[in-house]
């Protein structure tokens, strides 16, 4: 990718983050942008951390390995986020890696977060994936199952901090970002990961704290 077009995209989504805020009366630093590198190169995280960006999205553990295992350790504030699905046998990993999960969606998935966390000592923040949308084939929980999936993971002793959704695919995404919302209300959760680079603005007006933006910041995937 071209190196002097990062900036002026990061500074085009800074502007978008405000004016929605503004529009929405949230304070501008109510809303955090997730950078996703997923299919980026490693320079291209390189760039955008030279502009100050310190929370990253990654939706496989080994990608993220390959790309951050350096990097964690020069940039203490670095927040990577989990945000494609994990595999049980992949959750200590994940665990060991993440500083935010964002796809438990899941009560094996929650009883294998909680055993990897007793093992390892750390405790990244959790938020539920749910199926917003009722798509057949899509990860997440189904939202009639999430009170039941919220009681087991406090049963376990995780602490949950939110929701996430990804909406389908060719519909609007507003009725989803709210249904998100009123279920994030509904049980007291303060964190929302909706939004992506085509419909982030809505999903500020609708609530989101997270933002998951990849393309409108890095440009086309690999
Ligand atoms: C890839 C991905 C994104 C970013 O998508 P863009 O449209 O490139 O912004 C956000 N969330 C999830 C879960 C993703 O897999």
């Amino acid at each position: 990718m071209m190196n002097d077009t990062l900036p002026l995209r990061y500074r085009k989504i800074q502007d978008v983050i405000e004016r929605s805020c503004t529009q929405s009366g949230r304070l501008p630093d109510s809303v955090k942008m997730v950078a996703v590198s997923k299919g980026q190169p490693l320079e291209a995280v390189q760039h955008a951390r030279a502009l100050g960006i310190r929370c990253f999205g990654e939706n496989r553990v080994q990608e993220a390995r390959s790309k951050f295992a350096v990097l964690r350790d020069e940039m203490p504030d670095l927040e990577l986020h989990l945000i494609g699905p994990l595999q049980t046998n992949k959750a200590r990993a994940a665990v060991e890696f993440f500083d935010v999960i964002e796809t438990l969606d899941r009560p094996d998935l929650a009883r294998a977060l909680a055993k990897a966390i007793a093992a390892t000592a750390r405790r990244p923040r959790l938020l539920v994936q749910v199926n917003i949308g009722e798509e057949p084939q899509k990860s997440g929980v189904a939202p009639e199952q999430l009170s039941d999936l919220l009681a087991t993971g406090s049963e376990l002793g995780l602490s949950i901090e939110g929701l996430m959704c990804i909406p389908p695919v060719g519909q609007d995404p507003v009725p989803h970002f709210a249904k998100l919302a009123g279920l994030a209300r509904a049980h007291g959760l303060c964190e929302l990961s909706m939004g992506m680079s085509g419909d982030y603005a809505q999903a500020i007006a609708a609530g989101a704290t997270y933002i998951r933006v990849g393309s409108a910041l890095f440009g086309d995937r690999a």
